[in-house]
């Protein structure tokens, strides 16, 4: 429950009440905010329906703290000298005034819904804060004068600022300052429901795709996975983490009093005007009570296949599948490698075909109003029994075509092999990090109905996401350093001697992440009946993948060396998807 924001009025509403958008511009704008999950006031600005200067207004409303313009941004030299320049290099704060007499700092920022920020201040600071709004630029503007100006006074010209300056903290002084601050706040019982709003907010902020509570020796981090790698910890007290994890539970409606045994559960969380389909799975440990936070993608999406990324052989192999509808297609990848928004861009073929589709899913997520969509729930029972009484419950309703994500593999034979033999064709993701050419060979020498699962099977995706090099910062790399990190990942370093390759040391532009996002590579495999009388005769994954790679298939290798040739990929992309 994100009881501040839903109490509070949306700000949506909001604008439309004070007809400062149409309700055509609204829903537009909500529409973007599922697909990109950025917050609903930046979308409208970026499509310039409302002003920064509005929206920053009409949050000032919302949370009932005063708007100030640019002009009334003033704040004196030794003002800004109490904040560290690091602080203040984010570009997202400044100070308006210090209430010494009560240790106050009155702080002005464009969005109040950045708890993390806030927090950050107060630990580091060791003031309490208090804020007003202001646009976004006006504040970069304000912080970019005061910096030009300092780096002009070389810093040294006014002993008083200097005096008053606070060490630049590093991240492990940071932490402990964290950890000073959080501790005195134990009592607060409502600490445990603000600081997990303020990380989901962070989380939806940053895109994360999972946010990770875990318990160490005398302290309690929590991480968040933003581009497929776990970043931006932050380091609480022990002893706020049984009211965090405890938090966590009761939003997903999991018992509360449990801790000694790992629990699971799936939910929605209200963020502003949307709701989003989350997973939480809680796990016991040596110090203390962990927890993973996940979110969800929704089948919904609206990307196509060609939005996607896939290359034209594989995409024709799609199409193909779709306009037969005949046989079982599965969709393979590591956890979280995009297989549910893959699945999506099916759907949009599958639509196309007016056929009566069904999704089984099991995350509460939406599909539109491509498909009959059902949620299998199988927290509450044996999860075989459950989905394979969906999937026949599916099979009833005279299904054309089925689409399962996230059943039990067992599941595969059982059901979705016969009902893709009886004419319909079947879409199912399967959690792997095999290649095409290694899982089909896997699934069809540990079958004990091999035949039927041959005959069965039409087409394998694998998908993989690989992380984008922020282009702000993207060098390239002394010659020497590529051979000592081939050397290192156990491969011969000479067949990449005349390649050249980038990498990314972070820069403001990518939060000095270094990476600006992920994209998708696929390798389809097409099942025909050459790669059929291959299975049939036990032939190894080698034989399968030349086949199919004559066929049309490239392999992830191939495609990742073709990134990297163009440096799309870094060298440490390469090395790890070789090594793979
Ligand atoms: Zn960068």
């Amino acid at each position: 429950m994100l009881s501040e924001f839903i109490q509070k009025k949306r700000i949506g509403t909001l604008l439309l009440e004070k007809k400062l958008v149409t309700q055509e511009q609204l829903e537009w704008a909500l529409i973007k905010q599922r697909e990109s999950k950025c917050m609903l006031g930046e979308i409208l600005v970026e499509a310039g329906f409302i002003s920064e200067d509005t929206l920053c207004k009409m949050l000032a409303l919302q949370f009932g703290v005063p708007f100030i313009s640019e002009s009334e941004i003033n704040p004196s030299d030794e003002l800004m000298a109490t904040v560290p320049e690091n602080l203040l290099k984010m570009k997202k704060f400044v100070p308006l005034k210090l209430d010494t007499a009560n240790d106050i700092l009155t702080i002005i920022i464009p969005d109040p819904n950045n708890f993390v920020l806030l927090d950050h201040v107060k630990n580091v600071l060791k003031y309490h804060v208090k804020y007003v709004l202001a646009s976004s630029k006006a504040i970069e503007r304000a912080v970019n004068a005061y910096l030009n100006k300092a780096s002009r006074d070389d810093r040294t010209s006014s002993p008083a600022a200097a005096a008053a300056r606070i060490e630049p903290a590093s991240r492990e002084k940071v932490s402990r300052r964290d950890i000073a601050a959080l501790s005195e706040k134990e009592q607060d019982e409502a600490y445990g429901v603000n600081l997990v709003n303020s990380i989901v907010n962070y989380a939806f902020q940053e895109k994360a795709q999972e946010v990770h509570f875990e318990p160490l020796d005398g302290s309690f981090r929590i991480r968040f996975r933003i581009h497929g790698l776990l970043r931006d910890d932050i380091v609480v007290a022990r002893g706020v983490e049984g009211q965090l994890v405890g938090r966590l539970k009761i939003l997903a409606g999991l018992d509360f009093s449990e801790k000694r045994k790992p629990q699971k559960a799936m939910f929605n969380l209200e963020q502003g005007f949307d709701s989003f389909s989350c997973s939480i799975a809680t796990l016991p440990g040596v110090n203390g009570e962990g927890a993973v936070l996940r979110f969800h993608g929704t089948l919904f999406d609206g990307k196509t296949l060609e939005d996607l990324g896939m290359d034209d052989p594989g995409r024709r192999m799609v199409r193909r599948f779709m306009m037969r509808n005949r046989g079982l297609a599965i969709v393979a990848g590591p956890h979280d490698s995009g297989k549910t928004v893959t699945m999506s861009a099916f759907l949009r073929v599958m639509d196309q075909a007016g056929r009566k589709n069904i999704v089984l899913q099991s995350c509460p997520g939406s599909t539109g109003t491509m498909a009959h969509h059902v949620q299998v729930d199988a927290s509450a029972g044996d999860a075989v029994s459950v989905w394979r009484t969906a999937v026949e419950a599916a099979s009833d309703l005279g299904v054309d075509t089925l689409l399962v994500d996230g059943s039990p593999y067992t599941l595969l034979e059982e059901s979705l092999v016969p009902i893709s033999r009886s004419g319909r064709g079947v879409v199912t993701s399967l959690a792997t990090g095999a290649s095409a050419a290694d899982l089909l060979h896997d699934i069809v020498s540990s079958s004990s109905r091999s035949a039927a699962l041959i005959s069965a099977l039409s087409l394998i995706i694998v998908e993989r996401l690989i992380p984008v090099a922020c282009s702000q910062c993207r060098k390239p790399l002394p010659a020497g350093a590529a051979r000592v990190v081939f050397e290192e990942g156990g491969l011969n370093p000479a067949p990449f001697n005349q390649m050249n390759f980038v990498e990314s040391k972070g820069c403001p532009a990518c939060s000095h992440r270094s990476v600006t996002g992920r994209k998708a590579i696929f390798e389809v495999l097409e099942v025909n009946d050459d790669i059929r009388e291959l299975l049939i005769r036990g032939a190894s994954p080698q034989e399968i993948r030349k086949k199919s790679s004559e066929r049309g298939m490239k392999t992830l290798k191939v495609q990742l060396l073709e990134k990297a040739r163009r440096q799309e990929a870094t060298l440490g992309t390469l090395v790890s998807g070789l090594v793979e």
